[in-house]
């Protein structure tokens, strides 16, 4: 069987901003039957997201990403259906994902590495279980119970970086559910600042790329920050860490502004924005979803619920066609995405 695939195509360099080209679409040939064990899926959803950069690097930096190979095809978060099953948990039709599908139309895989989905439970939106019910969902819901130390009746104010994205747009909404009085997101464009507050329940939003960011983050937060949800890292964050209340907590979410930096992770912050975290007793703890996965049914039933009563906005950028994967992650790593980035494979 003549199935398309991408395949890692050159690495942009640990320092480097990746590009479409870093990856390329190829044609290959696949088995026509399935073994013991194995089901083959028709791919329809794949997921970029921003710790693809690392694998794009020979050394990822982290012991528990695997680098992409080059020549190798690419793989990540996904979903499909089952077309023909030789696994007892499986049968055709059925709806499937997994952490590590490859980017290709047809794969057969093995069916320990696949979890069943009920698409009733995103009002039959599958594409959901990549994002706001899947890693992404999980990521903010227990990002925020975790590390937020979140109290509902505290009157506590929340600040979101990267508010716009995938992650952001979630935890802005979930820090408000869970008893923030006060959520205020940063976001790159005028558009994803209106989407927030009129869409997502944001009381405001600052587009970073205008202003003065700390200047409106004084006029915004007038008790100043107690819950700072952080994606993004760098510059935006030392202003905001600048504005943290004393015992406050910082959610480390992720640092996408040192993803093309050769940095450690989490990377230091500057002496004087560490003297601040230091002084203020300022929790700034690693986060890590993979660690809390005991958590997921639980959590998954809780967003999908929210979702279910409209409590949770969902938003998706869905960009049509394998061959346009490289070009979706390059969009979404320089901002061109609101909502969760999905590639959609065929219907
Ligand atoms: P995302 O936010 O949907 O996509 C990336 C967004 O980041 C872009 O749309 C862009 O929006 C913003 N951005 C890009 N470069 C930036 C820069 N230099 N400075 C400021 N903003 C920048 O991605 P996501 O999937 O929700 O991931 C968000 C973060 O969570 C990432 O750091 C990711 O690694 C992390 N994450 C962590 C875990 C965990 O377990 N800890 C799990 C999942 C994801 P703008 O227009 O606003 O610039």
């Amino acid at each position: 069987m003549i199935i398309q695939r991408v395949v890692l195509n050159s690495r942009p360099g640990k320092n480097g901003v990746p590009v479409a080209e870093n990856f390329q679409l190829e044609q290959r040939t696949i088995a026509d039957t399935v073994q013991a064990g194995q089901v083959r899926v028709k791919t329809l959803y794949l997921s970029v997201d921003p710790y693809m950069r690392c694998r794009m690097n020979e050394d990822t930096g982290s012991d528990y990403l695997r680098p992409w190979q080059l020549s190798e095809v690419a793989d990540g978060g996904g979903i499909g259906v089952v077309e023909e099953s030789k696994h007892d948990n499986f049968t055709k039709g059925d709806f499937v994902t997994s952490f590590t599908w490859p980017w290709q139309t047809v794969a057969i895989l093995d069916g320990s590495l696949l979890q069943k989905l009920v698409p009733q439970l995103v009002n039959g939106r599958l594409s959901y279980f990549l994002g706001a019910a899947g890693i992404t969902g999980l990521t903010a819901l227990l990002g925020i119970r975790e590390k937020g130390h979140v109290a509902a009746g505290a009157n506590q104010t929340m600040v979101v970086s990267g508010a716009a994205g995938a992650c952001g747009s979630l935890a802005g909404q979930i820090g408000r559910l869970e008893g923030c009085s006060r959520v205020v997101g940063i976001a790159g464009t005028d558009e994803k600042c209106s989407i927030l507050v009129q869409e997502m329940g944001f009381d405001a939003a600052i587009n970073y790329k205008k202003g003065d960011v700390a200047k409106r983050l004084r006029e915004l937060c007038p008790n100043g920050v107690d819950v700072y949800f952080d994606n993004v890292g760098g510059d935006i964050s030392d202003t905001v860490i600048s504005q943290m209340n004393q015992n406050s907590h910082i959610i480390l979410c992720g640092q996408i502004s040192q993803y093309n930096k050769d940095v450690p992770y989490p990377p230091p912050l500057p002496p004087d924005i560490e003297k601040i975290q230091k002084e203020r007793n300022i929790t700034r703890e690693r986060f890590l979803v993979l660690n809390y996965m005991d958590k997921q049914e639980a959590s998954v039933l809780q967003l999908c619920q929210w979702i279910q009563e409209g409590k949770l906005k969902v938003r998706e950028t869905v960009v049509e066609g394998l061959e346009n994967i490289g070009a979706a992650f390059q969009s979404m790593m320089s901002g061109g995405n609101i909502g969760k980035q999905i590639v959609s494979v065929s219907k």
